[in-house]
């Protein structure tokens, strides 16, 4: 469970719409690329077919994290 970011946020491709949405990445395996995501989904608001898909990170390794 190291390494790769557990949760992604998707933005919907249509810039009038940006609708964004978090989802579990854990139902995909390592070997899943994001641009593979970015053509399946489609927004659920719009319906606009293409997606912008980046890694989330878990805001609390953001941080000095030093102790
Ligand atoms: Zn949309």
């Amino acid at each position: 469970m190291s390494g790769g970011p557990r949760r992604l946020i998707v933005y919907c491709g249509d810039y009038k719409c940006a609708h964004s949405e978090v989802i579990d990445a854990d139902r995909w395996g390592d070997d899943v690329r994001l641009s593979d995501l970015e053509r399946k989904f489609t927004c659920q608001l719009c319906g606009h077919r293409g997606t912008d898909v980046r890694p989330l990170f878990e805001q609390a390794r953001i941080g000095t994290g030093g102790r």
